[in-house]
C-alpha cells in the first residue's frame, strides 16, 4: 500500500490519501487510527466489520493505552506494550508520550532501553528500520531502497558495540537507534515517516550473545581493521546515493571508531555524533546557565573533566570554541581544560596516549610546582586544590568520584562551585546532587546526565537539571533537515547550546536549575533548530532564502501527533 499526505484544493487542508481498502490500512502504523476511523472513512475505507462499532475520540484511546500501560509490571513489558503500539498506531504511541514525556522518556529511551537492547532477540516482534550486515556489503543501496521511503530526513546508525554503558550488544544495539528517533520525533516534531534507524552487523565479542540460540545477528566475532572501514565508507557512499539529503547521526560506537568516523566524513555529508556533539552542546548549556548564576564570564572559567571518554572529548572541543568566542586565543583556551581518568590526572609523559587524550594533556613541567602525594602524579582531589577549577564535569561513569573531600575542596576555592555529575544511569552519577548541596553548604551549581528528584536545602528547593541530550540533538536535526544544510559545524551546537540556555527561565535559575523541565521541550527544539539554521546560512551551509519568516517555517514542518482524515485515491 501506498501513503502520503495531500492538501485538499478546496480547504487547504492535510489528508493522507491511500491506494488500497480495507484491513491493510489498519497494518500501516503511520495511517492506522484503529477504532478512531469514522463512519464516512469506515465506509470509504472498506473498514466496516473490521472494528468494533464505536467511533472512540483519541482521547478515549489514550485513556485505554494509557490504562494498559500501567497493568504492566516492569519496565520491560512497559517497554514492550509501547513499541506495540508503535508498530499498531504511530500517532496514538506519540500522543501518549507527549502527554506523558516524563513518565514515558526513560522508557523509551535510558534506561529502560537498555536493557531492551541486551534482551533484544528474545523480544524481537516486528521489522523497524534496516539491518545492514557486512555480508551485504555489495549491495548496500539495493538495501536502502527496500526501505520503501522517496525521502528520508534524519537517520541514526550503530554498529552496536558500545551500547550505552553496557558495551557491546551487537545487533540488539538496533534499540538505540529506534529510541533516539522516536526522541526526535517526540522532542522536535521531525516527522516520523521521514526517520530510519538503522543497525550495521558486522559481527559481536559479546560471548553471551554468541552463545544465545535466539541471537538473530551475525555470529562471528567482529570485523575490524581496514575491512571495517571499508564497509563503513560503503556504508556512507550509499546514503549519499539514495538518501543524499538525509541527516546522518552516528550513535553509540566505540570510542575510537566515534571519533575517526565523525573526523572522516564531517566535511563530506551532514553528519553528527551525539554522544561526542550533541553531550557537548546540552553541557555547554548547561555550563552557560550556571554562569547566569554565578555572573561569571565565559573566559575566566576553569574545567576540570573527571573522565577522559568521548563525551569529555566533545565538551573539551566544544568548550575550547566557547571560550575562544569569548576572547582567548586557542593556547590560552586548551590552557583552561584539565582532564582526570582512572589513573589520575593526563599528563603528557604517559606512554602511548590515545589521540583525544593527548589533546589535553597537562604538560608533566607545571605539575613540579604543585602539592602532591606521589611527585608528578595528580589526583583529582589534588588537581582540585592546584588547578583551582570553576566547575567539575563527571563523565567518568564511576559513581562515588565526586566525593566528600573533592566537592568540599571545590566549595574550597569557588563561592559557588559548578558541579556536573554526569554520568548515567543513575546508579553511575559521580555523586548523589543532595550530597554535593550538603557538603558545600548548598552553594553548589548542579547539573546531572540521569533525573533527580528535587533536593531541599535550608527551606529552599534546588531542582536539578537534567542534561538530557535529547534538549540538542532532535533541534539541531530538525534545523539541519529544514533547511536542508550541508554541513553540520560545532558553531551550530555552540549556537544551540546558546539559544537552549536562553530557554531557562528566571523561574529556573530562582531553583538553581540550569536546565528548563522536560514539558518545555518541543519550545526549546524550536529554539535551538532556528539557532541552528541561522549559524548553518551565516557559515555558508544553507542556503540563506530559509532565514524570511524562519520560526513560522521551523513551526510549520514539525509533526504533531493528530489524526488526519484518510482518503481512498488509487
Ligand atoms: P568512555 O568509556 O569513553 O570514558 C570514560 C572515561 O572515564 C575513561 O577515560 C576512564 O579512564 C575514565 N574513568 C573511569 N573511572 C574513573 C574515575 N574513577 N575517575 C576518573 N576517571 C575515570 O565513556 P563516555 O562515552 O565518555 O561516557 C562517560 C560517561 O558520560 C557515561 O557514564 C555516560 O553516561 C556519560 N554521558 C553523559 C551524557 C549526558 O549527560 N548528556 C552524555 C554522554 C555520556
Amino acid at each position: 500500500m501506498n501513503f502520503s499526505v495531500r492538501i485538499d484544493p478546496v480547504s487547504g487542508r492535510r489528508y493522507m490519501a491511500v491506494d488500497e481498502k480495507g484491513e491493510h490500512v489498519l497494518t500501516y502504523p503511520l495511517v492506522n487510527k484503529s477504532t478512531a476511523f469514522s463512519q464516512h472513512e469506515r465506509e470509504e475505507l472498506d473498514l466496516h466489520g473490521l472494528l468494533p462499532p464505536g467511533v472512540s475520540t483519541i482521547e478515549h484511546q489514550l485513556a485505554r493505552v494509557y490504562g494498559s500501560f500501567k497493568l504492566k509490571r516492569t519496565a520491560i513489558e512497559q517497554y514492550m506494550h509501547l513499541t506495540a503500539l508503535q508498530d499498531r498506531n504511530e500517532t496514538l504511541f506519540y500522543r501518549l508520550l507527549q502527554e506523558h514525556i516524563d513518565e514515558m522518556m526513560p522508557v523509551v529511551y535510558t534506561p529502560v532501553v537498555g536493557e531492551a537492547c541486551q534482551r533484544y532477540s528474545h523480544i524481537y516482534r516486528r521489522h523497524r528500520g534496516l539491518y545492514i550486515s557486512y555480508e551485504q556489503r555489495d549491495r548496500i543501496p539495493d538495501l536502502l531502497r527496500n526501505y520503501g521511503r522517496d525521502r528520508v530526513a534524519v537517520i541514526v546508525v550503530t554498529d552496536g558495540e558500545r551500547i550505552l554503558g553496557l558495551g557491546d550488544q551487537g545487533v540488539g544495539g538496533m534499540g538505540i537507534p529506534i529510541g533516539k528517533l522516536c526522541l526526535y520525533t517526540l522532542c522536535a516534531g521531525v516527522s516520523p515517516h521521514a526517520t530510519l534507524p538503522i543497525t550495521l552487523d558486522v559481527g559481536t565479542d559479546n560471548e553471551d550473545r554468541l552463545a544465545d540460540p535466539l541471537y538473530m545477528g551475525l555470529r562471528h566475532e567482529r570485523i575490524r581493521g581496514e575491512r571495517y572501514q571499508e564497509f563503513v565508507d560503503a556504508f556512507v557512499e550509499a546514503v549519499s546515493e539514495v538518501f543524499p539529503e538525509a541527516v546522518l547521526q552516528w550513535e553509540d560506537f566505540h570510542k575510537g571508531n566515534a571519533i575517526r568516523q565523525l573526523d572522516r566524513f564531517r566535511d563530506k555529508i551532514c553528519s553528527f555524533n551525539d554522544d561526542i556533539q550533541g553531550t557537548a552542546g546540552v553541557v555547554l548549556a548547561g555550563i552557560y546557565s550556571a554562569l547566569r548564576i554565578t555572573g561569571q564570564p565565559m573566559r575566566d572559567q576553569r574545567v576540570l573533566f573527571a573522565g577522559a571518554g568521548a563525551a569529555a572529548h566533545g565538551i573539551a572541543s566544544l568548550l575550547v570554541t566557547a571560550l575562544v568566542e569569548d576572547g582567548l586565543s586557542r593556547e590560552e583556551a586548551v590552557a583552561r581544560i584539565y582532564t582526570v581518568d582512572s589513573r589520575g590526572l593526563v599528563t603528557t609523559d604517559r606512554p602511548n596516549l590515545e589521540d583525544f587524550k593527548a589533546a589535553h594533556a597537562r604538560d608533566a613541567k607545571e605539575l613540579e610546582g604543585w602539592e602532591l602525594a606521589t611527585p608528578g602524579q595528580a589526583t583529582l582531589l589534588e588537581a582540585v586544590s592546584n588547578a583551582r577549577p570553576t566547575m567539575i564535569l563527571g563523565t567518568s561513569g564511576t559513581p562515588g568520584t565526586f566525593d566528600e573531600p573533592v566537592v568540599r575542596a571545590m566549595a574550597e576555592v569557588n563561592e559557588q562551585p559548578i558541579v556536573f555529575p554526569l554520568s548515567n544511569p543513575t546508579s553511575q552519577a559521580e555523586c548523589h546532587p543532595e550530597d554535593a548541596i550538603r557538603w558545600s553548604g548548598g552553594r553548589a551549581i548542579l547539573a546531572t546526565g540521569s533525573p533527580f528528584e528535587p533536593v531541599t536545602w535550608e527551606g529552599g528547593v534546588h531542582r536539578i537539571g537534567q542534561g538530557n541530550n535529547a534538549f540538542i540533538f532532535p533541534g539541531v536535526g530538525l534545523g539541519l533537515t529544514v533547511a536542508r544544510a550541508r554541513k553540520v559545524t560545532d558553531e551550530m551546537f555552540l549556537d544551540a547550546a546558546k539559544a537552549l540556555a536562553a530557554q531557562v527561565t528566571e523561574e529556573d535559575l530562582a531553583q538553581r536549575a540550569v536546565f528548563p523541565s522536560l514539558d518545555r521541550i518541543r519550545d526549546c527544539s524550536l529554539a535551538v533548530a532556528c539557532a541552528t539554521i541561522r549559524r548553518a546560512v551565516d557559515q555558508g551551509h544553507a542556503d540563506p532564502d530559509i532565514l524570511n519568516g524562519l520560526e513560522e517555517t521551523v513551526r510549520g514542518a514539525m509533526w504533531t501527533p493528530e489524526y488526519l482524515p484518510v482518503r481512498y485515491e488509487p
